[in-house]
């Protein structure tokens, strides 16, 4: 090998030393609670398909009709010719479901977030970021060019201290329901703290669209704020919903804006609009079948009292994201695998995606999974800590 690829080499080497090494498994089933992998079968708990949608029949049929009336592929960009009736009637559902004037689609949560973020601001703005906020938001900051300050995790008096020293315009930004921990960022204190500053706040819902709120309405449902309060909303319809692709909601003048500024929005090409008939098709589920939600609940909590029972550190969290707090990187690739042995898939989530010294077991649950999982699960988990001891 000559210098660049040596180099690459040697880096490699040095993430594998530390526990940090990623690949990938191989899924040769549909998604959903159980899952092939390597001619085996496995009980799935580490997926974002939280309302078990992603291989529902009403889903993959309106796929079907979609893909049949439109073609695979949508041709271009929203503004050149690849907007569809079915990419307009989404977006006016989104808007009717999230209580805003307007929803935009992205192909996907990453890049709305960078085009949201990069709309708004430039240089002499100012960004605020929870430090445990998604890659996304991060990313999204970063690229904007405007000076950018991550604060403690949900804590007002470091991001009020911040925004006192603030100049240009200012933008709040934090994760709804946060991605690898579970818990709900503080909402109301955020909205009061951005109203007092004159700044814009954003939250990203990733995680609790359609899972959270009475009526599926995400984190805003459950706190009861309106576009006033959050007037940028970020959703994304690969994990509540199922399908694929995101969206931002809030007022006519936020839309136009990111109409005429983002530019990962501009310059892609639209999803296909039988993603779109597909998650309309699931939006009426997710509006209609509260069990989903509710069977959620009882399975999340069900969990957590007997992962506690069991003496093992679950991270507060009442959605359905129950990660395990483990610390060290190789004990948590190491009790992953020991799980798979045990036919059940967990992931193990490590730095750089968790800070340093925090590697995890990231334990989601599906409104498809039974109480006998959750309990196949502890049992498993019993049994691999004791061993370990
Ligand atoms: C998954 C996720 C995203 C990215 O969405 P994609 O549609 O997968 O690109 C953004 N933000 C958060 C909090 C997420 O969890």
């Amino acid at each position: 090998m000559t210098p660049p690829f040596t180099e690459l080499a040697a880096n490699l080497d040095d993430i594998a030393q530390q526990g940090l090494y990623r690949s990938r498994r191989v899924i040769a089933s549909p998604q959903g609670i159980n899952l092939e992998i390597d001619g085996k079968t496995v009980v799935n708990f580490c997926s974002n398909d939280y309302l078990g949608l992603t291989n529902h029949p009403d889903v993959v049929k309106a796929f079907k009709f979609g893909a049949d009336h439109y073609g695979v592929g949508s041709g271009s960009a929203h503004l050149i010719c690849g907007h569809s009736a079915a990419h307009h009637a989404l977006e006016e559902e989104l808007a009717a479901f999230t209580g805003r004037e307007r929803a935009l689609l992205f192909s996907t949560g990453y890049m709305a977030n960078i085009g949201v973020i990069s709309a708004l601001l430039g240089r002499g703005d100012s960004v605020f970021e929870d430090r445990l906020n998604h890659a996304s938001l991060l990313d999204g900051g970063l690229l904007s060019g405007a000076r950018f300050k991550r604060y403690a995790h949900a804590d007002m008096a470091d991001l009020e201290a911040n925004l006192d020293k603030a100049s240009g315009n200012k933008l709040i930004v934090t994760d709804g329901v946060f991605s690898m921990d579970g818990d709900f960022a503080p909402l109301n204190e955020l909205a009061v703290a951005a109203k007092k500053h004159d700044a814009w706040l954003m939250v990203d819902d990733a995680h609790g669209l359609g899972v959270i709120g009475e009526r599926g309405g995400g984190i805003l449902e459950h706190y009861g704020l309106g576009q006033n309060d959050v007037p940028v909303l970020m959703g994304t319809l690969g994990k509540g919903l199922g399908t694929f692709g995101a969206f931002v909601a809030g007022s006519e003048l936020l839309i136009e804006t990111l109409i005429q500024k983002a530019r990962t929005y501009i310059y892609t090409t639209a999803l296909p609009a039988a993603v779109a008939e597909a998650t309309r098709a699931s939006l009426k589920i997710v509006i209609e079948e509260n069990w989903r939600r509710d069977k959620l609940k009882q399975l999340s909590e069900r969990f957590s009292v007997g992962a506690e029972q069991i003496g093992l550190q679950v991270m507060p969290s009442s959605s359905a994201i129950q990660p395990i707090l483990i610390g060290d990187s190789q004990t948590a690739v190491d009790i992953s695998n020991a799980l798979l042995d045990a036919g059940l898939l967990v992931s193990a989530i490590r730095p750089p995606t968790v800070p340093q010294g925090s590697a995890r077991l990231r334990v989601t649950f599906s409104a498809l999974h039974e109480e006998q999982h959750v309990d196949r699960l502890l049992d498993a988990l019993a049994k691999i800590i004791v061993s370990r001891k």
